[in-house]
């Protein structure tokens, strides 16, 4: 489904990302760990046409996309939950949602939306509420709700724990079994390293730019020199 050839992303001229490859099947869910300033959220953005890259290529469903912009990879499928969520504060749950399922139509949104409403029990108590008002851990689920409304072929979510007390980081984590089971196709930055092992069907270590490791949970949990 997704496939990244020899990416390299530069902040001026400093490659934050050398010659990253992966890919993506179909209902797989893939974690990208790795230490702070790996390059982990550089590979997401440069994915979702956020930043730029300066070499090589992403493929999605057999479609050259390098380069292109986050509303086309949008609508051809390609969501993304940013780091720090970046939902829009003072409006509703709801209108966040509404935002989220911009891309579909109005009957489509509003089956969407109760769609939501069921998966997100959280969510749905707190409907008209200003999002500004949600704790950490009901923000991250809106944030991936909105995501989620667009019916992305491959969602992309960038430490979806990060901040959250370790009650609601289970709740994360329980929600990506979820999505899991339900067959989507999930491509997930965390810092959590064992957790995301055992979320998810393989994962590759980034480290100062590059990947240097991929495989299962398993394989990667006995390379004691990947998490020293
Ligand atoms: P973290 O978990 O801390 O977010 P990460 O693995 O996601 O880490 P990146 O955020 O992709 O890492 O950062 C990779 C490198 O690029 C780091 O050295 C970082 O300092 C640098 N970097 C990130 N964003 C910028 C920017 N806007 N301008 C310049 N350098 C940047």
């Amino acid at each position: 489904m997704l496939e990244v050839s020899g990416l390299t992303t530069k902040y001026g001229a400093i490659s934050a990302l050398r010659d990253a490859t992966l890919t993506v099947g179909s209902g797989e869910v893939i974690g990208l760990i790795g230490p702070n300033g790996a390059g982990k959220t550089t590979l997401l953005n440069s994915i979702a046409g956020l930043l730029s890259p300066a070499a090589g290529s992403v493929s999605f469903n057999g479609a050259d996309v390098t380069g292109s912009s986050p509303e086309k990879l949008l609508r051809s499928g390609l969501a993304l939950v940013p780091e720090h969520r970046r939902i829009f504060t003072d409006m509703t749950v709801e209108e966040n949602l509404k935002i989220g399922g911009i891309t579909r139509s109005a009957a489509d949104r509003t089956s969407d939306l109760d769609e939501m409403a069921e998966l997100f029990p959280v969510l749905r108590d707190k409907w008209t509420t200003a999002a500004g008002f949600l704790s950490g851990g009901e923000a991250q689920q809106l944030a991936i709700a909105r995501a989620l409304m667009s019916r992305p072929k491959l969602l992309m979510m960038d430490e979806p724990s990060l901040g959250l007390a370790p009650i609601l980081v289970d709740v994360v984590f329980s929600l990506i079994a979820t999505l899991k089971e339900q067959g989507c196709t999930l491509l997930i930055v965390e810092q959590n390293a064992t957790r995301m092992l055992e979320a998810s069907d393989r994962a590759y270590v980034l480290r100062s730019g590059e990947v240097v490791a991929t495989g299962t949970g398993a394989e990667l949990r006995g390379r004691d020199d990947l998490f020293d």
